[in-house]
């Protein structure tokens, strides 16, 4: 059935939409959907804010986090065509925009025009990260150890400069590259860190500063009682070596005097044939430290033939001959000489 007249105002000579006329129709009708008041929501401390359930991190002025919730927010009635919105802060009043939006657009070919009155309100509050951060989660604990001996103060330093190096390289991929508590202990520093991801890293910096070896040990915290998987949490302990550059130690049957320490091998020279040699860091267990650096004493060569040379024994001025190596060709009567006792023998150092 056709009607040719309106049902609510009873003209007969407009443009009718179904039983009504353009013009009742067109006076409840809105080109837009729009809630009056708008919350956004903003972490006080790191500026990341809540748009549809996610927190997003780059960091926008607040004017134009306003503009996006009310884009975000507005609905646009499908009959409307060439529309075009016009978006306003009106005034700010502490946290609250007053806003203005303006809709111009075309209904049946009818231009129209409307407003309305917008709040958006912003809220601080925390995100999860942070929230995190404040309540001092973390994820991994790394453990910086030195096998069998005390680590120095020098050490302590450097390590506290290559994980607050390593975080601040990792803060740009890992939201939780943090560090909420170093522990220091009599036996090690133990670094608390945001996600094991970035731990991980801290561990594996230490080691390539360090030398050392790494081991990791989880440790069940909790249950999820709803999926029955655990939350753990990992411990990484970082063991650099007893040895450092300069002393002495014995690996396979060799006396060997550390030249470098890398992360993945020891350098050093066998005190009896001047031989370099290249040790694998994984055998760390296998290299024992015989002399520390500061046991090499000094002492004057007395006397000198082509294949042995002679030297005050410092302990008890007594004369002792020694084999002259190839690499102390250069060396005269009256020279002084490093040597270091091991076992009663005395050795020559270069
Ligand atoms: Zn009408
Ligand atoms: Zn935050």
């Amino acid at each position: 059935m056709i009607y040719m007249f309106c049902i609510e105002c009873g003209s007969d000579n407009k443009q009718m939409i179904g039983e009504i006329c353009i013009d009742c129709f067109l006076k409840d009708f809105k080109m837009i959907e729009i809630p009056e008041n708008i919350n956004v929501e903003i972490c006080s401390h790191c500026n990341s804010r809540l748009e549809e359930g996610k927190w997003h991190e780059s960091f926008i002025p607040e004017e134009e986090i306003i503009y996006r919730a009310l884009e975000r927010n507005i609905q646009i009635n499908d009959l409307v065509e060439n529309e075009e919105i016009n978006l306003e802060i009106e005034q700010m009043k502490g946290t609250i925009a007053d806003c203005y939006v303006e809709v111009v657009g075309e209904v049946y070919g009818v231009s129209i025009n409307e407003t309305h009155d917008i709040s958006v309100r912003i809220l601080k509050t925390v995100c999860p990260t942070c929230s995190k951060l404040q309540a001092g989660y973390y994820e991994a604990v790394i453990q910086f150890r030195a096998d069998s001996r005390e680590i120095k103060k020098e050490e302590y330093e450097k390590a506290d400069e290559v994980v607050a190096r390593t975080l601040d390289k990792q803060s740009k991929v890992d939201k939780l590259a943090y560090c909420p508590q170093i522990a220091k202990l009599k036996e090690g520093y133990d670094y608390y860190i945001g996600s094991l991801k970035t731990g991980r890293k801290v561990a594996e910096a230490l080691k390539e500063e360090f030398g050392g070896v790494i081991k990791e040990s989880p440790r069940l915290i909790s249950e999820d009682k709803s999926t029955g998987k655990g939350l753990y949490r990992i411990w990484i302990s970082i063991r650099i070596p007893e040895f450092e550059i300069s002393d002495i130690v014995k690996y396979d049957n060799k006396i060997i005097q550390v030249t470098d320490i890398d992360k993945n091998r020891v350098v050093g020279t066998d005190i009896k044939t001047d031989k370099k040699h290249n040790i694998p860091l994984k055998n760390m267990a296998d290299i024992k430290l015989v002399k520390k650096s500061s046991d090499i004493e000094t002492t004057t060569i007395i006397s000198m033939s082509p294949k042995i040379i002679q030297i005050l024994d410092p302990s008890d001025y007594s004369a002792v001959d020694l084999e002259r190596k190839n690499c102390f060709s250069d060396y005269n009567i009256g020279d002084e000489i490093k040597i270091i006792k091991i076992e009663n023998y005395i050795y020559l150092i270069k």
